[in-house]
């Protein structure tokens, strides 16, 4: 990046606010994958007018721009493709606003998704979408991954939140769309549009989120199968029994040993899934889901159930879950964290194509996620430094696609498309809405500024 273009970045942000030394550019290169790109040079805004600048300054200059929150994507999302300059959001952190009155949280987009949880909840609102990586993700990053987690089963995905935006255009001007009210037919819905536009359409500025009054009271069951088939009945016959639990989440066998040998919860090593389920509301509520949710798992012939319901006590429950991504990494030290999604009825077959696609490759793929929602997580777990594994991982990975869209289901529930998933766009969109998704992109960034190369 020339000494011209740096000059008129620190004249807008001030100097200790760019850099580009190599060595201080590093940690901006990489995300939660294992693509690589070092930017040519890091910016930091602090205000919705000096982004602006940035972006009409990269448009006229002809220089490529990345958006980033805390990089905790997982589809390299937020990686810098041949250079180019990182938009780092992180300094724009302010809760604006909560209104009890209007059900509404302001917030800027370097704010971090927990932060918010915390703020809200202890003046008894709630903000659903919970995303596993919520203490340090930011706002900005949900917004732009239209990011869910383990209770959009019964809560729904950032976008069903999402009430009004602040976006600065690919050409550096300053948009709002939607704004403070549950209703709001005016025009195209561009909120919807930005929302998981993966940093391509616009770098948002400012969100204005709907909030939900706080669950009076929750219980948290962890349940022990020997059959994967069992376990997967059981969640079919959850939903069309008409319990819609606030997280339904899914540990094959390989997850559970991983977990088991790396944080020692007692877990059973022989145990071919667990289900852990949360249900929230009021305590007359809470005690009848739990009571169903009992029946239908000692039906389906679980093992055992342990329930929880002082927070102390569902914490205990909780850690198996979370002690899943660094478990899994012990096998090797490559994750490929996919998020192919199906309808739920279809998950045992889901699973049941997995195990295949396993064996036929011959390697590690622990699966786990929020079976609720059909949205589970393969991960494959390999070294990338071995060509002939990586070259094995590359057609199970295929293959993990081309099956969930058999089932009627989708490449990414959660995660976004990024670079990771761009080859196989077109099997999912067809010719023709792969060229619409293109044409949007064209119209609004005729540079080809904000993030080229992620999605298409
Ligand atoms: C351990 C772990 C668990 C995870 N669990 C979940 C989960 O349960 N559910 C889920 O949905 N995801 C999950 N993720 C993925 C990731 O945390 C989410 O995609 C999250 O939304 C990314 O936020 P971020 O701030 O880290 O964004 P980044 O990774 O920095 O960026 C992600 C994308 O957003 C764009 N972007 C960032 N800020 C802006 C902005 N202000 N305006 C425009 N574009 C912007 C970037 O260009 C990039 O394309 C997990 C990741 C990890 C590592």
């Amino acid at each position: 990046m020339n000494e011209h273009i740096i000059k008129k970045l620190q004249n807008i942000v001030g100097k200790q606010y760019v850099i580009t030394k190599a060595e201080e550019m590093i940690c901006y290169s990489y995300d939660g994958t294992f693509q690589r790109g070092l930017p040519a040079g890091v910016v930091f805004p602090a205000t919705t007018r000096e982004v602006a600048e940035i972006i009409g300054l990269a448009n006229t200059e002809k220089i490529p721009v990345f958006p980033r929150g805390s990089g905790t994507g997982l589809s390299g999302g937020s990686i810098p493709q041949n250079g180019g300059l990182v938009l780092v959001l992180n300094r724009m952190n302010k809760i604006k606003e909560i209104s009890k009155e209007d059900l509404l949280a302001v917030v800027e987009p370097g704010v971090i998704t927990g932060d918010l949880h915390q703020a809200v909840e202890n003046i008894g609102l709630f903000y659903p979408p919970d995303p596993a990586s919520l203490k340090t993700c930011t706002m900005g990053g949900n917004i732009a991954e239209n990011a869910g987690g383990p209770r959009a089963f019964k809560y729904g995905v950032t976008s069903d939140y999402v009430l009004g935006l602040e976006v600065i255009t690919p050409t550096g001007e300053i948009m709002r769309t939607g704004g403070r009210t549950v209703k709001n037919v005016t025009g195209y819905d561009l909120k919807r549009l930005m929302t998981g536009s993966e940093g391509t359409l616009g770098v948002v500025t400012e969100i204005t989120v709907r909030l939900v009054p706080k669950p009076k009271d929750k219980k948290t069951a962890l349940v022990i199968f020997d059959s994967l088939d069992s376990a997967a009945s059981t969640v079919a016959a959850i939903v069309t029994e008409g319990v819609i639990p606030a997280t339904l989440e899914l540990m094959d066998k390989l997850t559970i040993q991983c977990v088991e040998k790396n944080a020692r919860l007692g877990l059973p090593l022989d145990a071919e899934a667990i289900l852990l389920m949360e249900v929230d509301g009021s305590t007359v509520q809470v005690n009848e889901d739990i009571g169903i949710i009992e029946d239908i798992c000692k039906r389906n012939k679980c093992r055992k159930i342990e329930i929880a319901s002082t927070l102390e006590d569902r914490e205990k429950l909780w850690k198996a879950r979370r002690a899943v991504s660094s478990a899994i990494v012990q096998l090797k030290p490559t994750k490929i964290s996919e998020d192919a999604t199906v309808p739920r009825s279809k998950i045992p077959e889901m699973v049941r194509r997995l195990q295949e696609i396993s064996k036929k490759y011959n390697i590690h793929l622990p699966v786990f996620g929020h079976a609720g929602d059909g949205n589970l997580h393969p991960n494959i777990i390999a070294d990338k430094s071995d060509p002939e594994e990586m070259e094995r991982v590359e057609k199970a990975v295929g293959e993990i696609f081309k099956a969930a869209l058999d089932l009627g289901g989708t490449l990414s529930g959660e995660h976004g498309i990024g670079v990771m998933k761009k080859p196989y766009l077109k099997w999912e969109m067809g010719e023709v809405g792969l060229s619409y998704l293109k044409a949007i992109k064209n119209a609004v960034d005729p540079n080809n500024i904000l993030n080229p190369g992620k999605i298409f």
